[in-house]
């Protein structure tokens, strides 16, 4: 139930479609517990999923495998 406040695209009409950042213990699943299977990913880091990158910054572990990105 998270509620984090991540900016808005200025221009969008597929807001769902954030780079996000996987472990490759699980492609499918992002660092933000986001299901991104199947996702596209885009080289865009205006796009880029906020929580993920927080994440990796932080360096923080994968909370499935213990590993780190
Ligand atoms: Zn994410
Ligand atoms: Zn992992």
């Amino acid at each position: 139930m998270t509620t984090a406040t991540a900016p808005t695209p200025a221009t969008t009409s597929t807001g769902c479609d954030l780079d996000h950042i996987y472990c490759p213990c699980d492609p499918d699943t992002a660092l933000c517990g986001t299901d991104i299977t199947g996702a596209t990913f885009v080289d865009d880091v205006d796009t880029a999923c906020v929580v993920c990158l927080d994440l990796e910054e932080t360096d923080a572990p994968c909370a499935l495998c213990g590993s780190r990105a």
